[in-house]
Formats: C-alpha cells, structure tokens, sequence
C-alpha cells in the first residue's frame, strides 16, 4: 500500500515524499480515507505508530480544499504536553509544506506574548495543551466558534495527568457540528465515556503495537499430546470456570471439531471460519459479545476485526505458524485496562513455532507442570522429527 492509494492531493504527496515516507502505517492507511469522508474517529493507537500524520495530513488536506475559508480557527488539537505540542506542530509543518493553512503550537510555562501575536495574525490550525489554551480563552484571546475538526490527543495520558477537566471545559465551547478525531493508548472506563459523549457515529481503529500488550498479558504453555487437547482445553474451561474464551485453531475443520466437541459438555461454543456464511459469523460473534455463548473458536482469517472488550482468555488451541500472529491472539485479551490470560497449548511437532515465539517476543513462556494430560516425550518423536525435516526441507528451497 502506497500513499498514493488513500486519495491525497499532490501537494500532500509531495511533502510525504520530501519527508521520506514511502508507504502509511497501519493506523494511517486505516484513518486518512475515514476522516477525509468526514467521520468521527475513535484511534486506539500510542505515540510511534504514526497516529500524529493518521489526523495531521486529513486535517490539512480537508481545510486546504476549501474554497472560501471562514476566519478564525477551523482545526483544534488537543494534547497533554509540551513536547508532544511541538511535536505535532513541526509535523504539521512538514507535512503542510505546500498546502495553505495556517498552523500555530501553544503552551504553558512560557511568556503568552509571542503567542497572542502569531494567534492575532490568523491561525487555521492550533497546536495546544489544555491549561494555556483556556486561559487564553479566558482573556479573550482565542474563540473556537469557528472550530470544524477537534482532535482529541492521547485522552489517557490527559486523565493520568489531571487534565480532564480542563479538557472537559474547552469542549463545553466548541460548535456542536463538528468532526471528532479522538485517539488514545488505552480506554480506561472514564475515556470511554469521554468518547461516547463527543463522537457521534465513530469509525474505530486500532493498532496493537506488539511487545507493550504481550507484557501486560499473563501467558503460560501446556506441553500436550495432540490427540489430548480437546480434553485438556475441557478440563481448565471448568477447572477455572471460564465463562468466556476465544479459541484459536489453525484449520477450519479443527475449529469445526473442537466446537462440537465443547458444545457436548455443555460449553456452549460455536466456530467461526472462511466456510461459515457471513451471516452465521456475525450471529456467533452476536452470541458470544452478549453470553449466550461461551467460547468462540476461530481461525486467523475469521477472528479479524473481532473486538470484545471484556474477553479474559486466549487459548492457542494451536500454536501459530507465524510469531507475529500469536501477538495479535494474545492482544484480543487484557484491553481496555482488564487483565488477561493467554494459555498455548504445544504439541510435540509445534516446539520449533514456541521457540519462534520466544524469539519474536523476548519472552519466556512459563510452563505450566503437573496438568492432566502431559506430553508423551515417547510417543512424540517421530511427528516432531518429520516435521522439523520438512522445515529443514524448506529452508533449504528458500
Ligand atoms: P507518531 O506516532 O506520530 O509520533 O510518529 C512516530 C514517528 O514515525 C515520527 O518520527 C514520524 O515522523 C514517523 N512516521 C510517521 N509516519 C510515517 C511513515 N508513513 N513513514 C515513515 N515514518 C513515519
């Protein structure tokens, strides 16, 4: 995916390229096309993953195609610190280079003077943290009845450093009609809030940034005998009395079997894959989100997209392939300030894809000892060697 493709003029695209940026990240590939058609937007994304050009190009690019531009200021962004100020208001700059709005950066702890003056002289786009930006308001030198997009940076950290109810003023005085662009790392309950009261009908995107969300999860693996997993996954759903699990198969037919095998022990399950018909996904997914169901079982392909808030357990019925992808599992659990509990299951033939893992996400994976259904390190062997010779095989070819 190239710049190119999210429908930006060319004075933003030549700007991205004197910046060197050759292709969007995943946050602004999703948010540049929802924002230029106007939506509100609900970003859960962290400082470094680009959210700063996800908000700042649209914002330009839009205040820029108007053709007789009211006066005043028509773009807000809202942000906790200086740094992070000055920040967005160097990457407006930049990315801004050729197009016509106006921008200014203000903040505390410093003289107001040269502030007022550049604000006197006409700004379309202002950079500011809450404190400086009321009281500027407070003396008359700034009003946002003008306003058309407001952008709500890092709520949380806003909340974590007692800002929201300063924030909570200055949206007391924006125009009702309006465009929201609201991001933040996290959605502690009051942010949530926060956000249902200000965006009306919001696109939601998120990015899971990898390591920070496989720290906050509580991880361990159960070394199992193939056929055994079916029973060993019965047995701690009950064990724990886990109301509320996503399993993840790596084939739609074991995700069919696994299901099956659930739904006979009174674990209402269903699964969720490429064969099953739309509509029966967003029914099991319906289920799932309001209890009937209790556990979920999906293959990669189907589980995209899924977002349950409360979900606590992840279960690697199997092991991943791909490393990245035992990340973004484990990340459907411990949003949202909840914790959560990711347990892999690891056959004999999957201990090269565990160590991968490992590797990938520098960590040690505990190992849970004394369960019921212990690996037969007899019995193994042959499926683990003939599998690591098909690797090898592959390596080779490669
Ligand atoms: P942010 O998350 O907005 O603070 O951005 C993190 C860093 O990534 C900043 O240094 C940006 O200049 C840089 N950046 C943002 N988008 C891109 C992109 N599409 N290509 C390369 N670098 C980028």
């Amino acid at each position: 995916m190239s710049f190119k493709n999210l429908e930006l003029t060319q004075p933003i695209l030549k700007a991205l390229d004197a910046q060197g940026y050759t292709n969007p990240t995943p946050i602004q590939q999703q948010s540049i096309p929802l924002v230029l058609k106007g939506r509100d937007l609900l970003g859960v994304a962290q400082t470094g993953t680009g959210k700063t050009a996800a908000f700042g190009i649209p914002l330009l690019q839009l205040l820029d195609a108007q053709k007789n531009p009211k006066k005043g200021i028509k773009g807000l962004i809202l942000t906790p610190t200086r740094e992070l100020a000055i920040q967005i208001e160097e990457s407006l700059t930049a990315y801004g280079k050729y197009t016509k709005p106006s921008h200014a950066v203000i903040f505390g702890g410093v003289s107001q003077v040269p502030q007022v003056k550049k604000l006197q002289q006409g700004v379309d786009i202002l950079v500011a943290t809450p404190g400086r930006l009321l009281d500027l308001m407070d003396q008359g030198f700034i009003k946002l009845n003008q306003l058309e997009i407001f952008v709500l940076d890092e709520a949380d950290r806003m909340l974590d450093m007692g800002f929201i109810h300063d924030v909570k003023k200055v949206i007391k005085n924006l125009p009702a009609k309006r465009q929201t662009l609201y991001f933040s790392a996290t959605m502690p309950q009051e942010i949530q809030s926060l956000a249902n009261m200000l965006l009306k009908d919001p696109a939601k995107v998120e990015v899971t940034p990898a390591s920070s969300t496989v720290d906050k999860i509580n991880q361990s693996v159960y070394f199992t005998n193939k056929p055994d997993k079916r029973k060993l996954l019965l047995h701690l759903l009950a064990e724990n009395e886990i109301s509320t699990a996503l399993v993840f198969t790596r084939t739609k037919h074991g995700a069919d079997k696994v299901a099956k095998f659930l739904s006979k022990s009174d674990f209402k399950s269903a699964a969720i894959h490429g064969n099953k018909s739309q509509n029966a996904r967003q029914n099991a997914l319906k289920n799932f989100k309001n209890g009937k169901l209790n556990v979920l079982v999906a293959t990669d392909i189907a589980a995209r997209g899924i977002d349950i808030d409360e979900l606590t357990h992840v279960f690697n019925f199997d092991l991943p392939n791909v490393p990245e992808t035992y990340v973004h599992r484990i990340g459907r659990t411990g949003r949202a300030g909840n914790n959560g509990i990711a347990i892999s299951f690891c056959a004999a033939e999957e201990r090269p894809d565990l160590k991968n893992i490992e590797k990938l996400a520098a960590i040690k994976i505990p190992v849970v000892q004394g369960h019921p259904f212990p690996l037969d390190e007899n019995a193994a062997p042959q499926a683990a060697q003939k599998k690591q010779g098909n690797r090898n095989r592959q390596r080779r070819r490669a």
